[in-house]
């Protein structure tokens, strides 16, 4: 990896044309290979030779996307998914089966609450919620000798509470797990959890990298620093009966973890990402930085707002000076706070809606983290299938409305807020 600063990694890294080639990114748009001999394609199957054999395990468009990725945050390799719930799933199955157990944050994305408190349940891997705030002495609780991975959020959708990676880095390390985190909302434009102690990192690319609502993605990203071989892990210590005896850790050192996901565990659920995708996900990649920024700087200013209005009974945002996180905000999001606001309006869920419904500018959708404002009730949207007493563990009121901004003028978007409230 080169010294590039992050602005110049979203626009040079991943693909790299030689003398004669194509400027941008090629979409090869092909789900197979050709080769001269049958031992070429033999060496492919028992991983003894680099290269593409089927593209449901990798494609030359999509290879470039994993690399860039895999730059900004500052790990080992990446895989891309169909989405960012595969992306999770796959991120944990990789290392979990029957019987084994994960700890997570209570406050996660509804989708990864329902993936691991049902899903995966029937599966039979039980999971652990915890509360990210509470201390390390009571999160440890948590833990059983047949836990496999430790999970939270960096900035949790829709609560935006930020979480103490550091600390959750800690209780993954003394119980010998990797600690996964879930980076979406944050991005590696404002933070790169590998650098607080996370080893593996799991992204819907379909929020900001993609940014511009096109495509459906996720990433999985391997700092490549974890000690798979401390004993808990024999599916990446043991021969893989698949591929002729295969040992992830002895032949792919620290790629461990990422070519297991790729070469067995994508190879055999094939939930994988289309090379078009993957072109339009690099076009995002590529002015990241630059919107992450906006994103950011219309966010404080919309939440300064709120903030000022008699009409509104509470805002998270943990860029904003007064917010319970504000010093976690600062220490993890030196940059700023990301796009996302939440926020409840006097009057309970029935005001929240009544609001909602006049908005002309910011829309009503089932997104975030988009280039244009969307707003969303999650009580009655991402999170409907929690009962209260689960939508507040995940520190979602049944009144609170998740605000993404966008990047239209600051003044349009307050202006909007304004003529609803
Ligand atoms: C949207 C989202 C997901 C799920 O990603 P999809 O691409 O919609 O499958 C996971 N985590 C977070 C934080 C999200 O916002």
């Amino acid at each position: 990896m080169c010294a590039w600063r992050i602005e110049t990694k979203c626009l040079q890294e991943g693909y790299k044309p030689g003398n004669g080639e194509p400027r941008v990114l090629p979409i090869y748009q092909s789900t197979t290979y050709k080769y001269n001999s049958t031992e070429q394609v033999a060496k492919l199957f028992d991983l003894t030779a680099p290269g593409h054999m089927y593209s449901r395990i990798s494609n030359p468009t999509v290879e470039c996307v994993e690399n860039k990725i895999a730059a900004l945050e500052g790990g080992v390799g990446a895989l891309c998914t169909s989405s960012g719930q595969s992306a999770t799933l796959n991120a944990v199955l990789n290392i979990c089966e029957c019987g084994d157990h994960l700890v997570s944050s209570s406050t996660i994305y509804g989708g990864s609450y329902n993936l691991f408190a049902i899903t995966m349940k029937r599966m039979g891997i039980e999971v652990a919620f915890v509360d990210p705030d509470s201390p390390e002495a009571e999160i440890q609780k948590a833990f059983r000798p047949n836990t496999k991975a430790l999970f939270g959020e960096t900035l949790a959708n829709p609560k935006l509470n930020v979480l103490d990676i550091e600390k959750f880095a800690r209780l993954a390390k003394k119980n010998k797990l990797p600690l996964i985190i879930d980076n979406t909302f944050a991005t590696p434009i404002l933070c790169r959890p590998f650098e607080f102690g996370a080893d593996i990192v799991v992204h819907s690319t379909t929020k900001y990298m993609d940014g511009h609502a096109v495509c459906i993605g996720g990433v999985i990203v391997d700092s490549g620093k974890f000690d798979w071989k401390n004993g808990k892990f024999p599916a990446l210590t043991e021969p893989d009966a698949s591929y002729h005896g295969v040992v992830y850790t002895k032949d792919f050192g620290p790629a461990a973890y990422i070519t297991k996901a790729r070469v067995q565990y994508m190879r055999d659920i094939g939930n994988c990402m289309s090379p078009n995708s993957a072109f339009l996900l690099n076009l995002g990649l590529e002015t990241l930085h630059v919107r992450v920024e906006r994103h950011t700087e219309n966010a404080l200013k919309v939440a300064q707002y709120l903030k000022n209005s008699p009409k509104i009974l509470a805002v998270n945002y943990p860029g904003l000076l007064g917010d319970p996180y504000y010093d976690l905000a600062k220490k993890y999001f030196p940059k700023g706070a990301s796009g996302v606001i939440s926020f409840r309006i006097k009057g309970g869920r029935e005001a929240a809606i009544r609001f909602m419904d006049k908005l002309k500018l910011a829309a009503i959708v089932v997104h975030v983290a988009d280039a244009r404002t969307a707003v969303l009730h999650p009580a009655s949207s991402t999170h409907r299938q929690m009962t209260d007493e689960q939508l507040l563990q995940a520190g979602i009121d049944p009144d609170l409305i998740r605000f993404s901004v966008g990047l239209e003028h600051v003044d349009d978007i307050i202006e909007d807020i304004e003529q609803a409230l």
